[in-house]
C-alpha cells in the first residue's frame, strides 16, 4: 500500500526532516502543532496543520487521543512519530492500529519488549549479543544486590528497567552503598517512569559509546554501520561521527545486531547501542526503536535516505537493499547546535535576531531555525544539526571548523563556541575519547 497522506506527530528539525522525505515521495504532509509552534517552518510548509493547544505545551504532542483524533480528521494513512514524544508509546501504537492507521515504526509488542531494559537485555543475550554481566531480574534487596556485585565485581551501576535519558542511574563501588543507591534509583524511576523496577549491571570504565543503525522489515534486517557518540553531557550526545570501527569489527557486530533485530521481528529503523570497553569488548546497552537525531551521519556516509526507507517499510515494502549493497564512503561528523549556554548547558530560549548557516560542498544543516524564530523554552534545546563530510576524518574536521566559523546565531546562547574548541582539542583529534570526555576536558567549557 502506498501512503497518500501522513501525519507528522512531532515538531522542530525532525518534523522538517520527515516533511522533506514525504514531499520527495509525493505523499501529502499533515502535522499537529501546539500554540508555540503555530508559525514554525514545518507547520507553514505542511499541506494540512491541526492545532492541539494545551496549557502545558508538551501535552500538545503527548495527548494520545488528541493525536489519534487529528490523524482521523485529516484522513491520514499513517503517523510518523519522529523521536521523543509518542515515538515509544505502545499504547499510542495500539490505538492507531484500532483505528486502522499505520504507525511508522515497530509493533506495539516490540516497543513494549524493548522499552524494558531487563527484557531487552535477555532477548538480545538469547540472540547472541554480548551484554555486560548483571541481574536478569529486578533487584530490590541490598543483600541480593551485594551478593550479585561480589560475583560480577565492583564497580556496578543500578539502572531503571523502564529507564531513559540516564535518569536515576547510580554507580556503586562498595556493598555499604547499596541500601541508599537502590532507594534513590527506585524512587527516581517511580516518579519518572511510574515503574520502580531496577537492575544491577557491571559498570564499564573508560567506555566508548558505539551504536549501529539497523533497518528491519519484520523478518529480515540489514545494518548501515556504526556511529561513535561518546562526546556527551548528562548522558546526552553532543557530537556524533562515523565510521569508527575496522571493517572486520563492523561486519562482526553488524551481523549480531541484524540477528537481534530479526529475533524480535523488528520492522523499521532501529539503533542498537553499545558500550565498548578499553580492550575493545562490546556490551549491548539498549535498542532505540525509532529514527534517531544522528541518523544524518549515516545518511552522509552511506548515501541512503534512511527516513524514506523507514516509510517504505511501513507501507509494507521489503528491505530495499541487500547487505552487500551498503558501502561506506569517507567520514561524517555532526555537531548538535543546541540553544544552551556552552558552560553549564542551561537552555537559552529566545528570538533569533540573526541567523545564518553554512553551506557548500560536504556540508549539511538540518534545522527549523530562521531569522525571527522564537525558540521556545519548553521543548528540547536542539536548534540545528550541523554536519560535514570529508574523504577522511581530518578533512571532515577541517570543514567543520570552517562551517562553525561561518555560523551566525544571534539572540540565544548556543554550543558553537564549545564545538569549535572540541575541533581543535588534541584528544579529540587523536580519537582518544570516552564517555567521560566532557568531564575530563572542563577547560573546553570556557
Ligand atoms: P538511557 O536509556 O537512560 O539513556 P542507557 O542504558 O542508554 O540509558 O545508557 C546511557 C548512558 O549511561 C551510556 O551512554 C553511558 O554513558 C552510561 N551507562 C549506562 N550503562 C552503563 C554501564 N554499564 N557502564 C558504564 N556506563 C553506563
Amino acid at each position: 500500500m502506498s501512503f497518500k497522506r501522513v501525519l507528522i506527530a512531532n515538531r522542530g528539525e525532525i518534523a522538517l526532516r520527515i516533511l522533506r522525505a514525504l514531499r520527495e515521495m509525493e505523499i501529502e504532509v499533515a502535522i499537529i502543532h501546539g500554540r508555540e509552534d503555530r508559525l514554525s517552518l514545518p507547520v507553514r510548509l505542511s499541506d494540512v496543520a491541526v492545532p492541539i493547544y494545551r496549557d502545558n505545551p508538551l501535552d500538545s504532542y503527548l495527548d494520545v487521543e488528541a493525536v489519534v483524533e487529528a490523524a482521523k480528521t485529516v484522513s491520514a494513512d499513517a503517523v510518523h512519530p519522529g523521536y521523543g514524544f509518542l515515538a515509544e508509546n505502545a499504547n499510542f501504537v495500539r490505538r492507531l492500529e484500532e483505528e486502522g492507521i499505520t504507525f511508522i515504526g515497530p509493533s506495539a509488542d516490540v516497543i513494549t519488549l524493548l522499552g524494558d531494559k531487563i527484557e531487552a537485555r535477555a532477548a538480545m543475550e538469547a540472540a547472541g549479543l554480548p551484554v555486560a554481566k548483571g541481574s536478569s531480574e529486578p533487584v530490590s534487596d541490598a543483600e541480593v544486590a551485594s551478593t550479585l556485585a561480589d560475583e560480577i565485581g565492583y564497580p556496578v551501576i543500578i539502572k531503571a528497567a523502564a529507564g531513559g535519558g540516564g535518569i536515576g542511574m547510580q554507580i556503586v563501588t562498595s556493598a555499604d552503598q547499596f541500601e541508599s543507591a537502590l532507594n534513590l534509583c527506585q524512587s527516581r524511576a517511580r516518579s519518572a517512569f511510574g515503574d520502580e523496577r531496577v537492575f544491577v549491571e557491571k559498570y564499564i570504565e573508560g567506555a566508548q559509546h558505539v551504536e549501529f543503525q539497523v533497518l528491519g522489515d519484520g523478518k529480515d534486517a540489514i545494518h548501515f554501520g556504526e556511529r561513535f557518540c561518546s562526546i556527551q553531557r548528562r548522558h546526552q550526545k553532543l557530537v556524533e561521527e562515523g565510521p569508527w570501527l575496522s571493517d572486520e569489527k563492523r561486519s562482526e557486530i553488524g551481523d549480531l545486531v541484524c540477528r537481534g533485530a530479526e529475533a524480535v521481528g523488528y520492522k523499521g529503523l532501529a539503533t542498537f547501542e553499545f558500550l565498548r570497553d578499553a580492550h575493545g569488548e562490546f556490551y549491548f546497552l539498549e535498542v532505540n526503536p525509532r529514527v534517531q537525531v544522528e541518523h544524518t551521519v549515516t545518511e552522509l556516509i552511506t548515501g541512503h535516505n534512511l527516513v524514506q526507507m523507514g516509510i517504505r517499510i511501513a507501507e509494507g515494502g521489503n528491505l530495499p537493499l541487500s547487505q552487500e549493497e551498503i558501502v561506506w564512503k569517507g567520514h561524517a561528523i555532526q555537531c548538535r547546535l543546541n540553544a544552551e549556554d556552552p558552560r553549564q548547558f542551561i537552555p537559552s530560549p529566545g528570538r533569533l535576531w540573526d541567523c545564518h548557516f553554512p553551506a557548500g560542498y560536504g556540508i549539511r544543516v538540518d534545522t527549523h531555525a530562521h531569522i525571527g524564530y522564537d525558540m521556545p523554552g519548553c521543548f528540547d534545546s536542539l536548534l540545528a544539526k550541523l554536519l560535514t563530510w570529508g574523504h577522511t576524518r581530518e578533512e571532515a574536521i577541517a570543514r567543520m571548523r570552517s562551517a562553525l566559523d561561518e555560523t551566525i546565531l544571534v539572540g540565544v546562547d548556543n554550543l558553537v563556541p564549545l564545538h569549535r574548541r572540541i575541533m581543535d582539542e588534541k584528544d579529540f583529534l587523536s580519537r582518544d575519547i570516552t564517555i567521560q570526555y566532557i568531564e575530563m576536558h572542563e577547560d573546553l567549557l570556557g
